[in-house]
C-alpha cells in the first residue's frame, strides 16, 4: 500500500494537493478537519465536543481524534493506500498510527511536508474564510494562535519521518500543478 502523509501547517495547500493525488493515485483521503467538520454540521456528540476545541484553533484531544481516524480507516475496504491530512498532529498521534498501520502489516510510505511562510498563510486563510465560512479561518488572531499550535506542537511530527528516513519537503509556493509535479517526483521515486 502507499500510504502519504501531506504535512504542513494551515493553509498549506494539503487539501488542494490531496484532490489532485486521489484522482492520480487513487488513495482514500482521510482529512481529520473534514471529519470534525462533518461531525459538527450533523451535530454529533463528537462534533460538539470537537467545536470546542477547534473555534479557538487548538488541537482535539489526541485519544478521541486516534480513535475517530482509526474507525474512518477501518471503514475502507480493500484499500489502494491512504493520505492522511491534518493527522498525525502530535508525537502520540504518530506513534498510535505507527501501531494501527503495522497491525494491518502497512505503514507510513511518505511525509510530503508543504512548506509556506507564516505571512503568506494568514494571506491565504483569511482569503478561504470569506467564502468558506469555516469560523477558524475569519479571525486573525484564531489563524495566528493555530499556526503557533502547529510550530508547538506539530512540527516536530517531522522529525518522526525524517529519522525513518522517510521525510520529503516541497515549496508550496508558485503555481498548483508545479507543486503537484513536484509532490509526485517524490512519489514516483519512492515507489
Ligand atoms: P487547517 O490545516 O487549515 O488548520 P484542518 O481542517 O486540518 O485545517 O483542521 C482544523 C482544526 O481541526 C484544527 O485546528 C484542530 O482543531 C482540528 N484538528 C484537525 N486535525 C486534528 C488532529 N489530528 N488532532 C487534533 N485536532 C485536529
Amino acid at each position: 500500500m502507499l500510504n502519504i502523509v501531506l504535512f504542513g501547517p494551515p493553509g498549506a495547500g494539503k487539501g488542494t494537493q490531496a484532490a489532485k493525488l486521489v484522482e492520480k493515485y487513487k488513495l482514500t483521503h482521510l482529512s481529520t478537519g473534514d471529519i470534525f467538520r462533518a461531525n459538527i454540521k450533523g451535530n454529533t456528540e463528537l462534533g460538539v465536543l470537537a467545536k470546542s476545541y477547534m473555534d479557538k484553533g487548538n488541537l482535539v484531544p489526541d485519544e478521541v481524534t486516534i480513535q475517530m481516524l482509526e474507525s474512518e480507516v477501518n471503514k475502507i475496504k480493500n484499500p489502494v493506500g491512504f493520505i492522511f491530512d491534518g493527522f498525525p498532529r502530535t508525537t502520540p498521534q504518530a506513534d498510535a498510527l505507527e501501531k494501527f498501520l503495522n497491525s494491518k502489516d502497512t505503514s507510513i510510505s511518505l511525509m510530503l511536508a508543504l512548506e509556506v511562510a507564516v505571512d503568506e498563510l494568514v494571506k491565504r486563510l483569511l482569503l478561504r474564510g470569506v467564502d468558506s465560512q469555516r469560523p477558524d479561518d475569519q479571525n486573525e488572531t484564531i489563524i495566528r494562535n493555530r499556526i503557533e499550535v502547529y510550530n508547538n506542537q506539530t512540527a516536530v511530527v517531522a522529525d518522526y519521518y525524517s529519522s525513518k528516513g522517510k521525510f520529503e519537503k516541497i515549496n508550496g509556493i508558485g503555481a498548483i500543478e508545479d507543486i503537484f509535479n513536484a509532490i509526485c517526483l517524490n512519489i514516483n521515486n519512492y515507489n
